[in-house]
């Protein structure tokens, strides 16, 4: 097959940079529609969709059982309501089908969560390498861009590097170029895309944890509870969900949500300050305050520490009763008022002092990348610069734990795809 560089007229084939979710995605779309366009998808690293491979803890949670887009946008605190229409177009049961279609059934975990029926993350990495190669997608591992130049006459010059790219040389020109390279939470990651004409929505970490050093909870990692409310004092920020108390800290959905919704906030403040975790979230002082009248009424003579409630599990009611000031044997008709008040104070608001985070192992990424004004969102164009196309987690688009990325990926990636290969010169 000759190559596609010729200096002339602009050249016919289309690269997809980045081996990851998006990048396949998007190459197998658009060689998909296209049966005669040559695709390239270059990725730099040795191994390809490396990020599928580990995600959901080894078991990829592929996307969300939501039943309409706008039910989806709900869960990205970046670039959910500007994506509403792509969600429309290609959306959780596109991505259902479209892995149906290439013989992987998804299932859905009580709490939404959609997994490979298998639990294996290789079958969807294999479905989507399979489907490429199926495509004719030329996949090159091993070869990265280090350069791309618009070209005066149209198209792009990427300056290649890596072992991969001795297939096709040092440099490949290409008619339409898709950007799929992924979230990187340091600004300087970003300079090739500025370089092109593009500004960056400043990167800044998400998904992660909150270390507590000095806990009153800290002997106790592995506690859960299935309900709890976090609130960073001070800010307008808080979120619900299940809680685990880890070595370091706090972690759990409940968490995750405050640090995905929070990532620039909790940025600014250097990763320092009061989560309050009510441990009763379904309770307001005056409720609670009538629980325990009624309850002490009912129940003077039993032992405080003794009978946990609320569902919450023995060893951290025992920690909420001690840090209460009440002693392990004390009878509910013993406790004067002000321990009461306190133990009632520390299941509505037990302070935590935030003092740096910790990225979750299971899932994080980068909040910022290319803006979403910058980008026509029904064909992923650059606004900017005619022919280069976005997808995936290099665009300032991020959702919260539970396969949301994911389907950001792969709405991005199809669209891209699609109107690539709408457009794209089909190669003579
Ligand atoms: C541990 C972990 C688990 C996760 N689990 C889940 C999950 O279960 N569900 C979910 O929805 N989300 C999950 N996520 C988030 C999800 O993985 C990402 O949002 C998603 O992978 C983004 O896809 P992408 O294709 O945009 O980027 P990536 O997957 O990051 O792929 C980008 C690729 O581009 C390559 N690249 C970069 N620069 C160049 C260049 N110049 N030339 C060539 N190649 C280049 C990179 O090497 C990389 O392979 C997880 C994230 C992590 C870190």
């Amino acid at each position: 097959m000759p190559l596609p560089n010729s200096a002339a007229a602009p050249p016919p084939a289309v690269a997809v940079l980045g081996g990851g979710a998006a990048g396949f995605f998007g190459a197998i779309a658009c060689a998909e529609a296209n049966p005669q366009q040559l695709v390239y998808l270059l990725e730099k690293s040795p191994k390809l969709l490396s990020k599928v491979r580990i995600s959901g803890g080894g078991r990829c949670n592929v996307t969300h059982a939501c039943e309409s887009a706008a039910q989806l946008v709900q869960h990205y605190p970046r670039g959910g309501r500007q994506l509403k229409e792509a969600f429309r177009q290609f959306g959780v049961a596109d991505t259902i089908a479209w892995f149906a279609e290439r013989g992987v059934v998804l299932k859905t975990e009580a709490d939404g969560r959609m997994f490979p029926t298998t639990d294996s993350s290789e079958t969807i990495a294999r479905a989507l390498e399979d489907a490429a190669h199926r495509a004719g997608v030329r996949v090159l591992a091993r070869t990265a861009a280090d350069e791309i130049m618009a070209l005066p006459e149209g198209g792009f010059s990427l300056r290649l590097s890596g072992e991969g790219s001795a297939a096709i040389g040092p440099e490949l020109r290409v008619g339409r170029l898709l950007v799929a390279t992924g979230g990187n939470p340091k600004s300087a990651a970003y300079d090739w895309l500025r370089a092109l004409g593009h500004s960056i929505a400043e990167p800044v970490p998400s998904l992660f944890t909150f270390n507590v050093p000095a806990s009153p909870l800290r002997e106790l990692p592995g506690v859960s509870v299935q309900l709890a409310r976090v609130v960073l004092a001070g800010e307008k920020l808080q979120y619900e969900g299940p809680l685990l108390v880890t070595h370091w800290g706090v972690s759990g959905p409940a968490v995750l949500k405050l640090s995905a919704w929070g990532a620039r906030r909790l940025h600014e403040l250097g990763y320092h300050g009061t989560a309050l975790i009510s441990w009763v979230p379904t309770y307001t002082d005056d409720t609670l305050r009538a629980w325990a009248h009624a309850y002490r009424l009912d129940n003077g003579k039993k032992q405080v520490a003794a009978h946990p409630q609320f569902g919450l599990p023995t060893r951290l009611w025992r920690t909420l009763v001690a840090e209460a000031g009440i002693g392990p044997e004390a009878r509910w008709n013993e406790v004067p008022a002000k321990a009461q008040n306190r133990l009632l104070e520390l299941l509505l608001r037990t302070p935590l002092q935030v003092q740096g985070k910790t990225t979750h192992k299971d899932e994080f990424v980068t909040c910022g990348g290319i803006p979403l004004n910058e980008v026509n969102l029904t064909t992923m164009e650059s606004r900017r610069v005619s022919g280069l196309h976005f997808a995936g987690e290099v665009l300032d688009i991020d959702g919260i734990t539970g396969g949301f990325n994911f389907q950001a990926a792969w709405t991005t990636g199809f669209l891209a795809g699609q109107a690539i290969a709408k457009v794209a010169q089909p190669v003579s």
